[in-house]
């Protein structure tokens, strides 16, 4: 519990990434450039919204017509920041576990492809269960769904009242 609690945050856009008292967007492109670029996943920015196009990127990447930066998703996984945390166990979890997991990447990788912000920031085992932090609360929900869907069990989710934040266990 106490790891979560020392990551709160007011909730206040800006302060999250240390852009407190910033007003002016920190990923607007210059003027004269066509977008903004993450070298990291290569996801674009324009008209603030961030969206994945390889033909765009791969004309802009390199040239003085794109601004260069680090998108607030790769941010969160660079700093281990969960919107979301998945927490998978039971028996039949732990006999399945290799199958299972292979669906959550699978439906994380067809999320990730249409949307910048949903991404898994790692998977972690943990004794008999396995946790999946994700940087949106909507991942987390989406790939406990999922499991559910495909191999039923029971599903729970726990909203945090103040933040951004739930925990949702799958278990069976
Ligand atoms: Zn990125």
């Amino acid at each position: 519990m106490g790891r979560y609690q020392e990551r709160k945050w007011s909730g206040e856009k800006g302060k999250k990434f240390g852009h407190a008292g910033r007003t002016e967007d920190p990923y607007q492109p210059a003027e004269g450039q066509e977008a903004s670029l993450c070298t990291s996943c290569r996801a674009l920015y324009q008209n603030k919204r961030w969206f994945f196009d390889e033909k765009m990127a791969a004309r802009l990447a390199g040239t003085d017509q794109v601004r260069e930066v680090i998108c607030p998703t790769c941010r969160k996984i660079r700093d281990r920041y969960p919107e979301g945390v998945l927490t998978l166990s039971g028996e039949f979890f732990n006999e399945r576990r290799e199958e299972i997991l292979g669906l959550i990447e699978k439906e994380a990788a067809k999320v990730a492809n249409r949307s910048v912000a949903d991404r898994i920031i790692q998977i972690l085992p943990e004794g008999d269960k396995v946790v999946v932090e994700t940087t949106t609360e909507k991942l987390a929900q989406h790939l406990g769904r999922t499991i559910y869907r495909a191999y039923k069990g029971d599903l729970d989710f726990r909203w945090s009242e103040m933040n951004r934040f739930v925990r949702v266990y799958w278990r069976r």
